[in-house]
């Protein structure tokens, strides 16, 4: 099987605080790794490198056999948006823009909106009924249920999600968790962050991380 990540000796330090503690971690092509450990053990920390949306202090990152110190952030950025599809606990949807058009402008940064693919998207994740919707007139499951089209529109290979069924009730968990069982199935790579034992149980793989380190 095909290493998509690896990491080495990876460090992150903010002030004082180790926030990762000489991390060594492979991901495979197709896994679904579960991230888990209590509050302040870096998880997220650890999200925010591996989606390139933050640099570690030292130590390597190589994403799809590409060392990432070797990359400009023009390249990074590429790399971001053909190849990462990011779900968070807290949605950041635009608020005055639709469900439909919240997806449309993943597509617009991609690439172009597609209207129809942005509308068969927020069907396969049971939204068809609701793509006019503001994000203020939906549940918090079905925000997040966008945040996962949004997150999906542009064919990621790798999707990276923190904490993405932190603030939903058990319906909307398990409606996730299915979206994620689908993406599995589709040969997806997944990260998650869970504290949900349940979840993480779905994952082929669990790994805890306590005061940045990993066990
Ligand atoms: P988790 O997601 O597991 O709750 P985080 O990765 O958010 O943990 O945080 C790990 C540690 O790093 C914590 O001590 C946190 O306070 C610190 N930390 C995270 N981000 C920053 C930042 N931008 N500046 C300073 N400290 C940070
Ligand atoms: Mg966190």
């Amino acid at each position: 099987m095909k290493e998509i990540i690896k990491i080495h000796n990876l460090n992150k330090e903010f002030g004082k605080v180790k926030a990762l503690n000489n991390i060594n971690l492979s991901v495979y092509e197709g896994e679904w790794l579960a991230i888990m450990g209590p509050s302040g053990s870096g998880k997220s920390t650890l999200l925010n490198i591996l989606s390139l949306m933050d640099s570690p202090s030292s130590g390597e990152y190589i994403l799809n056999d590409k060392h990432l110190q070797d990359l400009s952030e023009e390249q990074k950025i590429i790399i971001r948006r053909e190849k990462i599809g990011l779900v968070f606990q807290q949605f950041h949807l635009i608020p005055y823009l639709s469900a439909l058009e919240n997806v449309m402008l993943a597509q617009y940064y991609h690439s172009s909106p597609d209207e129809e693919d942005a509308k068969m998207m927020l069907e396969k994740v049971g939204l068809s009924h609701r793509i006019s919707h503001l994000p203020s007139q939906l549940s918090g499951g079905e925000q997040q249920r966008v945040c996962i089209a949004r997150a999906l529109i542009n064919n990621p290979d790798i999707i990276l999600a923190d904490e993405p069924t932190g603030n939903l009730d058990e319906t909307n968990e398990q409606i996730v968790l299915n979206t994620l069982k689908e993406l599995k199935k589709e040969g997806k790579t997944i990260i998650l962050i869970t504290h949900n034992p349940e979840l993480a149980e779905s994952a082929d793989r669990s790994i805890h991380l306590h005061h940045g380190i990993m066990q």
